[in-house]
């Protein structure tokens, strides 16, 4: 419309006579003659009478609305094109204060060189939001990534949020965050514009300096060279920074070039955040315990030698829900001369640039972590930290792994989060176990659960060097929580962690560090399989996910049981499935396709191989009486939780065979176990949709059973062909897990396990009284201890 009326006016007024300018006259006119009478003709109608046949109403507005509407995409352009120059405008202000920052970050550093390496980080794709108003700058070359207009390919760290073109990776090397700090201060990062925040779940365009209270931000807010502590989230002006250290940081302030930096100490500054910040050092001791108190001001004392000879305004407190489960840098050793990197391992590295664009960048990967050279100092630790001990198995039912990895990456030190099966656990347990109020959360499904509690059985015996020791000389066995990955998932369901992992996987890693930091611990029992195999019969089977264990495989059979035990029928179908999956594990990739399958391998069995009585092929001799089976089944349980192959209560929906014995309700941690029979799998099958109750056979706290033939046999979900023999079943011991609870009873259990744990530690009750007092208060919790409740 605009270009129409100036045409128009151009065609009115009188031509120009300069012959340079003639021709323009002489192309303008026709063009503009020819609009005037569109214009005229949209007037009153005619065009659209004459060209499309419109008459009438319609006729006389068509014209102008198509006009308007053309007006308003030229309008739209002209406003985007604006919005973009102001946008890049932004974004080059950001990119120079990016690089200022990171100039005098590289300044720092040099000043002051970390005694430790620090890790390699964990590059993952990442995906930029293109409508997003936020520029992110690479940590390389500090130019924006994935403007709206303009987008590299580009990685981001699941570690420590850093984020590069994938071209600049090779020159960044390992500058992930430290694993090791011989003071508690700030670890300063360049933001890659989103400042974290403490909870590291909703980035933030701009958070107050930690020394002026003024906004901090890259872009497009205030562009200012600010640094960001990859640990508690404090953002800080570079400036201000430069201005409190004085005559300590003149390459710093050397390096904020443009800004013209005079570093000068404002001693004012900073004596007003001094004492701003001891004002904030004050700790609600009203309703602590005196023996908490006195671990406090222990530790309190152990933390002012950590930061003595370092700025007050330095120290990082990191704070905040969970905080309590990190382990910081400043509590962890290197042996000398460790570098935190495995030195066999195979550190991948970039191709060189000169290989042409056309082949795909590869990521470098992180080098494996050598955790042999690393200790967690239990005198460093600080006062209320409860760190928890992540396994992680990436390969297990669901495959959601991955991300539950990345997730805690981000929160937790490296040293707390270990990638199953690639890592040892045993290996990734040393450092840590024996540390006052640890907890281990495993997520995986139930093979999983059972390779991490062997495995902490087997770093306990290392640390007593393999010695028989008191109970109280061990390192207490940490709590084990489970977030359920696999397809039975039956001691998660059990101990209130939930059925699969859908419900989990909406969780930051703060909401998972908080569902273990507020569960409850209790004391399940476990069992021992012991038993002579008959000579020229082998077994066969193992968790596919676990590598085999010396001793299995040979002629005798010692196993550690958790969950249940099941011979004949509900076995043969357990084992089925494993040689599938064994044979097919790209079939198993989903819970609901496993669930399927399972069905339908059972629906096979059900039709192809008739089961045998079990009545005359097995003998059962409970507390040291033989039991009589009734005649018929075809298949016997042995349990000891509430769940049987996903979920079903055998025992609670059970009916009694005539029994002679009063039948106690089923607990976890009451040392006896539950036998139960099934009439084959029709039998079964009705159980698992809750049609039919398997028969109740006795309650027994010894057990020793012999097979007279060789029968396929299920110990926690892991199958076998179980060769003729005896073996007895006899308490091991009690394993520490921990249970969920209801969101209202979670502060008062949290508050009682402090206690029982201070008192623990201070060695005012032994560790017997303390299992003893955590499973009395589970018992008197028993019914309220359910989250669904
Ligand atoms: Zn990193
Ligand atoms: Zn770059
Ligand atoms: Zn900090
Ligand atoms: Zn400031």
């Amino acid at each position: 419309m605009v270009l129409l009326a100036l045409l128009t006016t151009l065609n009115s007024a009188s031509p120009c006579n300069h012959p340079k300018f003639s021709f323009i006259s002489s192309w303008l006119a026709p063009l503009a003659e020819a609009c005037c009478r569109l214009l005229r003709l949209g007037g009153c109608g005619q065009v659209t009478e004459q060209v499309l046949g419109c008459q009438g109403f319609w006729g006389s507005i068509a014209f102008p609305i198509a006009l308007a509407c053309l007006g308003a995409v030229l309008l739209s352009m002209v406003l985007k094109a604006c919005w973009e120059l102001r946008h890049a405008m932004s974004s080059e202000r950001g990119s120079s204060a990016a690089q200022q920052a990171g100039d005098a970050l590289s300044a720092l550093k040099a000043a002051a060189p970390s005694e430790y390496p620090p890790a390699s980080h964990a590059w993952t794709q990442l995906e930029v939001d293109k409508g997003a108003a936020q520029v992110l700058y690479c940590t390389g070359c500090h130019k924006p990534i994935g403007s709206p207009t303009f987008y590299h390919s580009a990685s981001a760290c699941a570690a420590c949020g850093a984020v590069a073109h994938d071209s600049c990776l090779r020159g960044l090397g390992d500058s992930c965050r430290p694993l090791c700090l011989a003071k508690a201060t700030h670890w300063w990062q360049v933001p890659g514009a989103v400042l974290q925040t403490a909870d590291k779940g909703t980035p933030s365009a701009s958070l107050p300096c930690h020394l002026c209270q003024q906004g901090c931000g890259l872009a497009p807010v205030t562009p200012e060279p600010t640094w960001q502590c990859g640990f508690c989230a404090a953002a800080v002006h570079v400036q201000c920074w430069c201005n409190v250290h004085g005559a300590a940081a003149p390459g710093v302030a050397g390096a904020l070039r443009s800004r013209g930096a005079d570093a000068q100490a404002d001693e004012s500054l900073s004596d007003s955040c001094a004492s701003s910040l001891a004002s904030t050092d004050t700790e609600d001791e009203e309703w602590a315990s005196p023996m908490r108190r006195r671990t406090r001001e222990l530790r309190r004392r152990q933390r002012r030698i950590a930061e003595r000879d370092m700025h007050p305004l330095d120290a990082c407190r990191p704070s905040g829900p969970a905080s309590g489960a990190v382990l910081l840098p400043w509590s962890v050793e290197a042996a000398p001369g460790h570098d935190g990197a495995d030195p066999g391992s195979d550190a991948e590295s970039l191709p060189d640039r000169g290989r042409g664009w056309w082949r795909p960048r590869r990521r470098p990967k992180p080098r494996p972590l050598r955790r042999e050279g690393l200790r967690v100092s239990a005198a460093r630790l600080p006062a209320g930290c409860r760190p928890v001990l992540a396994f992680v198995n990436t390969k297990s039912g669901a495959q959601a792994g991955t991300a539950f990895r990345q997730r805690l990456l981000r929160s937790l030190h490296p040293l707390q989060v270990v990638q199953l099966p690639r890592e040892d656990p045993v290996v990734a347990l040393r450092p840590l176990l024996g540390l006052p109020g640890l907890r281990v959360l495993v997520i995986g499904g139930d093979g999983t659960v059972s390779w991490v509690l062997s495995a902490i059985d087997d770093a306990t015996a290392a640390a007593t060097g393999g010695e028989a020791v008191g109970d109280d000389e061990a390192p207490p066995a940490p709590p084990v929580g489970i977030i359920p990955l696999g397809t039975g998932n039956d001691l998660a369901r059990v101990l209130g962690w939930g059925a699969g992992a859908a419900g989990w996987l909406d969780h930051s890693a703060l909401g998972l560090l908080e569902a273990v930091e507020h569960a409850a611990p209790v004391h399940v029992d476990r069992w021992r399989l012991r038993g002579e195999r008959r000579e020229g019969e082998g077994g066969s089977g193992g968790k596919g996910n676990r590598p085999a264990k010396d001793g299995e495989g040979d002629d005798t059979l010692d196993k550690t049981m958790t969950n249940y035990l099941g011979i004949g029928t509900d076995a043969g179908v357990a084992l089925g499935f494993h040689r599938m999956r064994e044979g097919y594990p790209n079939l198993f990739g989903s819970q609901l396709g496993n669930k399927l399958l399972y069905t339908w391998l059972g629906a096979q069995h059900m039709l192809s191989i008739p089961g045998s009585d079990l009545s005359d092929l097995v003998q059962v001799e409970a507390d040291g009486k033989p039991l009589e089976l009734p005649a018929g089944i075809q298949g016997l349980m042995l349990l000891n939780i509430n769940s049987f192959m996903g979920g079903v209560d055998l025992w609670a929906t059970s009916s009694e065979a005539g029994l002679e014995q009063t039948l106690q309700p089923q607990r976890l941690w009451d040392g006896k176990l539950e036998l139960a029979a099934v009439f084959g799998i029709w039998h079964l099958g009705k159980l698992q949709i809750g049609l039919d109750s398997a028969i109740r056979l006795c309650q027994c706290s010894e057990l020793s059973i012999t097979l007279t033939k060789s029968m396929p046999m299920q110990v926690d979900g892991e199958a076998s062909q179980q060769p003729a023999g005896t073996f007895t079943v006899s308490r091991q011991g009690q394993v520490p897990m921990l249970q969920r609870v209801h969101p209202a009873l979670a502060s008062v259990v949290k508050a009682v396990t402090d206690v029982l744990d201070d008192a623990r530690e201070d060695e005012g009750i032994s560790r017997k009284q303390h299992a003893a007092l955590s499973s009395a208060m589970a018992t008197a919790l028993q019914d309220k201890l359910d989250p669904n409740n």
